[in-house]
């Protein structure tokens, strides 16, 4: 076997990783950890800890770290048959009957879902699917996709696009010429301190209508959104914030894609973040929760008023041109299968539910009030605390104190895995859907000592 040192250095001599600092690894001066094992909410490492990931993995490993239900699945699938495309109308058991699975459990106006791989190529496929729908009705100039700044949809060239975080644009030429984005809803973070939960609600609209006549109607496709913004800080809608958005959409004839690839399968405490809001959208995106990342497998889940388009045009002009290789890949098929029979019978959205808003309440009992927390928020098994400098007039830190971070690497010290969350000091907590009480009250302890370490 190799030593750790062996290993530490093929990593910086080989391994291009992704959201890193190339040069820091390189050197050996960024903090890099060889993950061993997992079991429920801890993982382990080749340093010999034990650490409780509060973020399950990057907000994937839903029902936890070694299930066998779901490691024997992908075994019996790869023994039985390791793959077979689904082009051409070829399928397998596994992938058919997760697609059952999936529709039985999807809002119901949803009439097919298409398999890809994780939540960026996921995305890929609604946006395509959106641009074949408006050259399908005859009308090639109905293409703007709308976001919402401090978005998370993936880092592809589109998806990087929409994406409305300045990191994942910034030297990369994004966004591309079709994206535009919009207000988020942020109501922490609102212009005006004065503006009530509904005002801000009536300011996201007015901001949309604008961004609307602005561009013209006739040129927008679609509007794309997380239920509760993820990346961009945790950050739960203000109160009638989707039905009034819904609204605007509807009156202009554009359609809605909910990304749910955090909040789909039971995070929200709801089976669809989709249903939880009212959001009522066109195209759902769907990732990691569908196999709790046992495996990559993503889901682009279709509305009934694309279908029939979609049908339409393939009448009309043949084979719909898109597919990946690995498209609805039958080891991630029943990797899903597996993850989604445990989250009934464990009563893992039931759980999300309950044991995420008990994190939330026992956190924000625990630094809610302290001088240095501005907000402590969530819905179902999300949290964010949000750091600042003065409560009082809501003033932030300077980005380059780091307090978030500095506050991260205080929990890890204490053996609790959370986030710092990009833009802002916003520790993030997004564990894994079986959290027990014990475990939340591990991770409030944690989190009110680091803050007491890091900022008195
Ligand atoms: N959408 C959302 C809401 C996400 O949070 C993510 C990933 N964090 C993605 C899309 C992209 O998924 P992936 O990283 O699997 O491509």
């Amino acid at each position: 076997m190799l030593t750790n040192d062996e290993l530490a250095k093929w990593d910086r001599e080989n391994f291009l990783h992704p959201s890193t600092h190339l040069g820091q690894f390189a050197r050996g001066e960024a903090p890099q950890r060889i993950v061993t094992g997992g079991e429920g909410v801890f993982i382990t490492d080749r340093d010999g800890n034990r650490l409780l990931d509060g973020f399950a993995g990057l907000y994937c490993v839903n029902v936890g770290y070694g299930r066998k239900e779901i490691a024997e699945a992908i075994a019996d699938q790869a023994r039985e048959l390791s793959y077979y495309h689904a082009y051409a109308g070829h399928g397998a058991e596994a992938n058919i009957t997760l697609a059952k699975m999936v529709m039985d459990r999807a809002p119901d106006h949803m009439a097919r879902v298409y398999f890809g791989l994780g939540g960026s190529d996921a995305n890929e496929t609604n946006i395509k699917l959106v641009w074949y729908y408006n050259n399908i009705l005859g009308r090639p100039e109905k293409k703007k996709i709308i976001s919402r700044w401090r978005g998370y949809h993936g880092s592809g060239l589109m998806t990087g696009s929409l994406t409305g975080l300045e990191l994942f644009h910034r030297k990369f030429d994004l966004p591309l010429a079709q994206v535009i984005h919009t207000e988020a809803p942020y109501y922490y973070r609102r212009p005006d301190l004065s503006l009530s939960e509904a005002d801000f609600t009536a300011h996201c609209v007015e901001r949309l209508e604008a961004l609307i006549a602005a561009e013209g109607a006739g040129t927008i496709a679609a509007f794309i959104g997380e239920p509760v913004l993820g990346t961009g800080g945790i950050v739960p809608p203000p109160a009638g914030y989707w039905p009034a958005i819904r609204k605007v959409l509807d009156r202009h004839d554009i359609l809605l894609i909910a990304d749910e690839v955090v909040t789909g399968f039971g995070r929200l405490g709801a089976m669809f973040g989709s249903d939880h809001f009212g959001m009522r959208p066109d195209l759902i995106t769907c990732a990691k929760g569908l196999t709790s990342a046992y495996a990559p497998l993503s889901a682009s889940i279709v509305g009934q008023r694309m279908w029939e388009v979609l049908v339409e045009g393939t009448d009309e002009h043949g084979v719909l041109g898109h597919g990946w290789t690995y498209s609805a890949h039958p080891i991630g098929a029943a990797a899903g299968i597996a993850n989604l029979k445990l989250i009934d019978e464990l009563g893992l959205v039931r759980n999300a539910g309950e044991t995420g808003a008990y994190l939330v309440a026992s956190m924000r009992e625990a630094v809610g009030a302290h001088a240095h927390v501005g907000e402590v928020r969530g819905e179902g098994m999300l949290c964010a605390v949000e750091l600042v400098a003065e409560r009082e007039n809501r003033r932030f830190f300077e980005p380059a104190e780091g307090k978030g971070a500095k506050v991260v690497a205080a929990m890890l010290k204490r053996g609790v895995i959370t986030r710092a969350m990009p833009q802002g000091d916003i520790i993030g907590f997004a564990p894994p859907l079986c959290l027990s009480r014990a475990e939340a009250d591990q991770i409030v302890a944690v989190t009110r000592d680091a803050i007491a370490e890091v900022l008195g």
